[in-house]
């Protein structure tokens, strides 16, 4: 499958990894929008949160406690920080491969990501 984040996670394109396990891979957006930018991806390819179903699930409840884990250890969990997701074309989605955006590091204007 010619997808991005796909590719990420079987390592052929690099990226800086901040959190790693088998059903989820966090990295650093490479072009962040905040001081802290990091992407929490499921490893298993989810076109967008238009494609979650009962059946794949599971996985955004882990995701979840992953972005909190990683709020903490990049300090921003006590300032707040803001989880984006976008899908499809009015969402302004360009890697359609399910991803949350972690957001954080300053105030963040109304209109980011
Ligand atoms: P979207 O616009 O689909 O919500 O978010 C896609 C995000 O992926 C963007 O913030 C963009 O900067 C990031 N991105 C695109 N290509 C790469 C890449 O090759 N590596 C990394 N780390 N981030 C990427
Ligand atoms: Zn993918």
């Amino acid at each position: 499958m010619n997808c991005l984040f796909c590719k990420i996670i079987a390592g052929e394109i690099p990226s800086t990894k901040v959190y790693e396990d088998d059903r989820v891979l966090a990295f650093l957006d490479i072009s962040p929008a905040a001081p802290v930018h990091v992407l929490v991806i499921p490893k298993e390819h989810i076109t967008s949160a238009a494609d979650i179903t009962a059946e794949n699930s599971s996985v955004i409840a882990h995701i979840f406690e992953v972005i909190a884990k990683i709020a903490k250890e990049k300090g921003i969990d006590g300032d707040g920080f803001r989880v984006v997701s976008n899908a499809g074309e009015h969402g302004g989605q360009t890697v359609h491969h399910l991803h949350f955006h972690i957001l954080g590091g300053e105030k963040l204007s109304l209109r980011i990501c």
